[in-house]
């Protein structure tokens, strides 16, 4: 399986000199799995990079989508998809919880409101399959969900292709909230168990608690122990903070890489960036 990060920001996109390394597009990552179907999750700013690139060359047929939830972060770069604007585009929007299910429905964001085109004249064929469960077969691959703790409720998902390679991505999620838990640490490092990658938010510092604590991201070191709980091979720290500059990014990746030399040997590190492509190995 091949991953690429296309946006790795949290909450808002964050151009300018400062971020320039890690990028500041907001969220979304694409996966190849080994038959080469395409599979996009979350359609934050970085999307329309992506899309650009899928117009370039045949479109793959159709182009599979999961959105973790409807924050803006995760959906403002849909109408700046290239391909929903070609007739010959075939997109599937997944839904593999009743509640995002629910979401898709409303059309928020191409409302003739809040975009001038509605939905129903998107010129490409956007299908949504009817909710059917937890887990559904993309090619060579299939894709579960899991309940993440997040204001609102989001879906985690995990990719278990059919070489045996298999990549997790959790976010918008609070390992260690106030409150109740929708799905402790534990559960999600059974769900997450032996991936060869786990892709996590890791918005927050001990600097930004208790301020935050309860707004649904997690610390960097809850994120590092469920790696080592999970025995990930690598873990990426995703869905950085609007406020952490590049040279933040370096010292929290310098920093993750240092413990996990200590407490997790065989598990490598590192701060997603934009543009950065990830071959996973079964
Ligand atoms: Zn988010
Ligand atoms: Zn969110």
């Amino acid at each position: 399986m091949r991953v690429t990060f296309h946006g790795v920001r949290g909450s808002v996109a964050t151009p300018g000199p400062a971020t320039i390394r890690y990028g500041g597009n907001t969220v979304c990552v694409e996966v190849r799995t080994v038959d080469g179907s395409l599979i996009v999750l979350d359609l934050g700013t970085g999307v329309r990079e992506l899309g650009k690139q899928l117009i370039r060359a045949p479109l793959p047929d159709p182009i599979h989508i999961f959105v973790t939830h409807a924050h803006w972060d995760h959906i403002i770069g849909a109408p700046f998809f290239a391909p929903l604007w070609r007739r010959d585009a075939h997109v599937v929007l997944h839904a593999l919880s009743q509640r995002a299910h629910q979401r898709l429905s409303k059309n928020v964001l191409f409302d003739g409101e809040h975009f001038p085109v509605r939905a129903q004249d998107i010129p490409a064929h956007v299908e949504r399959p009817p909710f059917v469960g937890s887990s559904v077969r993309i090619g060579s691959a299939t894709v579960k969900q899991i309940q993440l703790n997040h204001p609102g409720g989001a879906d985690g998902f995990r990719i278990d292709d059919a070489d045996g390679s298999s990549v997790c991505y959790l976010t918008d999620n609070e390992l260690a909230p106030p409150g109740p838990c929708t799905t402790s640490s534990d559960d999600l490092a059974r769900f997450a168990a032996s991936a060869g990658l786990i892709i996590h938010d890791s918005q927050y510092l001990p600097t930004d608690m208790p301020h935050k604590h309860g707004w649904g991201h997690s610390l960097v070191a809850d994120v590092l122990a469920l790696g080592q709980k999970a025995e990930a091979r690598a873990l990426a720290l995703h869905h950085h903070d609007p406020d952490r500059d590049d040279d933040a990014l370096d010292r929290i990746a310098a920093d993750s890489a240092a413990w996990a030399r200590e407490h997790a040997p065989g598990m490598k590190t590192l701060a997603a960036a934009e543009g950065t492509t990830l071959e996973i190995a079964p």
